[in-house]
């Protein structure tokens, strides 16, 4: 994918990835050498839809499998763990711009979402209110990502063409030839100043469609939190998307 940062791009689905059945479920391993590596290792990756095998030297693929089932019950703990993560209900807490707020739906089923002190209150109900709390979120990162896009533009010089909001598993943003940009609703959850990079990062792209030295020159000449929110993204990004709807 052009103009996306490594960590944001989908993981290459190489020839050497492979699946095991897990609970019934195909689940994706992802091999990678490692020559410093002195034994196997697995850990669940980023997005938290497979993971990540790291491959000594000299290690076969059949060795590898026969260590991926050998750890089957470990992965389905993972997994397992995951299903019990946060989803949209009452009670529980989320974060928004970096902060914990607690949910509460009430039973109206007219009105509005609106954040009181550390709870976020969304009426229509156990069923109605998840749909309307995204919805809500959509429109909170919108309005975040609109306020950068302003920010950025003229310290660019640059010009975008269209902006959509969408809920993309595996980027953040993406900047297309025409100009078009498009960003994860989720970024309204992690904190405001990594929101920012990624649209500081989306819209130097339309100055370089690649990620050179000069791509990057661009980014950090305007977001001076570029490498923090990088970070940030690489150790927090996987448990937005961990984050279940319902
Ligand atoms: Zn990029």
């Amino acid at each position: 994918m052009i103009g996306l940062p490594k960590f944001l791009a989908p993981k290459p689905k190489t020839n050497r990835s492979f699946f095991i059945e897990l609970d019934g479920k195909n689940v994706e391993i992802f091999p990678k050498l490692n020559q410093r590596a002195k034994r196997l290792i697995l850990r669940q990756n980023s997005m938290a839809d497979g993971f990540k095998l790291t491959m000594p030297p000299r290690v076969s693929l059949a060795q590898a499998k026969r260590f991926c089932h050998q750890h089957a019950s470990w992965m389905s703990g993972r997994l397992a763990a995951q299903g019990q993560l946060t989803c949209f209900a009452h009670g529980q807490f989320i974060p928004l711009r970096g902060q914990q707020y607690q949910l509460v739906f009430l039973d109206k089923l007219r009105g509005i979402t609106e954040i009181h002190q550390n709870q976020i209150w969304v009426t229509g109900g156990a069923d109605f209110a998840p749909r309307r709390l995204v919805n809500w979120l959509k429109q909170q990162a919108k309005t975040d990502i609109q306020i950068a896009i302003n920010k950025y533009e003229p310290l660019l010089d640059v010009k975008h063409s269209r902006l959509t909001i969408r809920d993309t598993k595996s980027r953040w943003g993406s900047c297309s030839s025409s100009k078009a940009l498009s960003f994860s609703w989720r970024l309204v959850m992690a904190p405001p100043d990594v929101l920012d990079y990624v649209v500081a990062h989306e819209l130097a792209h339309i100055l370089e469609m690649n990620h050179s030295a000069k791509f990057w020159q661009h980014v950090s000449a305007v977001c001076s939190h570029r490498a923090v929110s990088q970070k940030w993204l690489k150790l927090n990004g996987g448990q937005l998307h961990q984050i279940r709807v319902k």
